[in-house]
């Protein structure tokens, strides 16, 4: 029988990966739900190729083009948030949430909460809302899977293991754009420069975020999160080549590696295939090519951003809520070019310190309006501190 699935920010990066594997078995699906926002040429087109129930569109103003342009597909149009929720809410067996920021937390929910597993791209639920999220899935019979890669990694390191005897989760980083650069470049290095990836192609928010390590800096959250272990349980370990994802060490001292080709259709195809391993199109890694694996250890003045996870792990709360609202608000001023690129770890530190004056709002029981309520205020504290700066 076919399996329902539903796409959350199916025109981004994540989305088209994911896309692209089930388009390779059309029949295994039946497509319930494709979301996007700004691009909704490309969200017609893939709704009605896969014959998706409906199309949404996050942005309301859209709405008229996205109907034009599935005119007489019978697919279904609609558009804004209550339209995401309610795509969100219709039955299916599999959701991606691949929207990218807090915006993905409310729909994944919502899939969660009608049954749904949810392969789980945006870090950023389980960095807002870790706890409320696997709460959310434990009450719903479900399960959430990782599509992050270094989480799907650790996840397959611990397939048959006890979790007793894990003693460490080393997850690793390629260190982004300007790993080689010299550290009094960084004060300068611009937009574009920020923009690429040495090995990953992914969407340009994270490819920033990778070069910031704010990317690393969520993810070392999003493991203490899925995985439950403590902060001094996790490491995050530089990696060039990007070709081991994460690595799980054991009690015995044995470390388990998962290595692999960077390619997000990897972890995509597990989470879709899961418990299976199904024949992925990824390519198949030629050892004494590759050579040599190499690793360093992260600089903390280089990258700011880890550290500032690791007190964000200690505090627990919702300073993960914070965190992360604070570096998209900072994230947004530097795509602006408003900001220079050092400055976004100085503004998210600078928001974290005045949340502490109110201790109250951080350990706030972990509802969805407490959680949103802080997204708010710390997107406005973010955006106090950034006018402050430039004043
Ligand atoms: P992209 O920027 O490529 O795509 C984001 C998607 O979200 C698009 O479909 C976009 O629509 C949609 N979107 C943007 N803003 C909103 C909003 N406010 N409400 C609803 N939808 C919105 O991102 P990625 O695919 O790179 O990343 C998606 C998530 O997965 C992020 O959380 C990222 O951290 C995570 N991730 C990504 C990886 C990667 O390889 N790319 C690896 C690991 C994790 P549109 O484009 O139509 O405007
Ligand atoms: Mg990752």
């Amino acid at each position: 029988m076919a399996r329902r699935v539903s796409i959350f920010g199916a025109t981004g990066s994540i989305g088209q990966n994911t896309i692209d594997l089930i388009a390779r078995a059309p029949d295994d699906y039946d497509v319930v739900a494709l979301t996007g926002s700004s691009n909704v040429a490309q969200l017609a087109r893939d709704a009605i190729a896969l014959k998706a129930e409906v199309a949404v569109t996050a942005r309301e103003d859209l709405l008229d083009d996205l109907r034009a342009a599935l005119a007489g597909s019978g697919v279904e149009a609609a558009a804004g948030q209550e339209a995401l929720e309610e795509a969100a809410s219709r039955p299916a067996d599999w959701v991606m949430s691949a929207i990218v920021g807090s915006a993905g937390l409310k729909p994944g929910l919502r899939a969660l909460e009608q049954g749904a597993v949810l392969a789980l791209a945006n870090k950023e639920s389980l960095v807002c809302a870790g706890e409320l999220i696997l709460k959310t899935a434990r009450e719903n019979n479900t399960r959430l899977l990782p599509v992050d890669s270094e989480h799907s990694a650790v996840f397959q390191g611990l397939v048959g293991e006890d979790m007793a005897a894990v003693e460490r989760i080393i997850i690793t980083a390629s260190g982004g754009a300007f790993r080689d650069w010299p550290f009094e470049a960084l004060q300068h290095a611009t937009l574009a420069e920020a923009s690429s990836h040495p090995n990953w192609d992914m969407g340009q928010r994270i490819t920033i975020d990778s070069a910031s390590m704010f990317n690393k800096a969520l993810e070392l959250i999003e493991t203490k999160e899925y995985f439950g272990v403590r902060p001094d349980q996790i490491e995050a370990v530089i990696h060039p080549e990007s070709l081991i994802h994460a690595i799980v060490g054991f009690v015995d001292g044995a470390l388990m590696a998962h290595v692999g080709p960077p390619d997000m259709r990897h972890a995509i195809g597990y989470a879709l295939h899961y418990p299976e391993r199904r024949d992925l199109p990824v390519a198949r890694l030629d050892l004494p090519q590759i050579a040599q694996l190499t690793f360093r250890e992260p600089d903390l003045r280089r990258y700011p951003a880890l550290r500032l996870a690791r007190e964000v792990m200690e505090r627990g709360g919702l300073s993960g809520a914070i965190f992360n609202a604070a570096k998209e608000r900072a994230l947004d001023a530097f795509i602006a070019e408003r900001i220079g690129f050092l400055e976004m770890a100085e503004v998210v530190e600078e928001v974290l310190t005045r949340f502490e004056a109110d201790p109250g709002r951080i350990d706030a029981p972990m509802t969805l309006d407490n959680v949103m309520q802080t997204d708010h205020l710390a997107r406005e504290m973010a955006d106090h501190v950034m006018a402050e700066r430039a004043g």
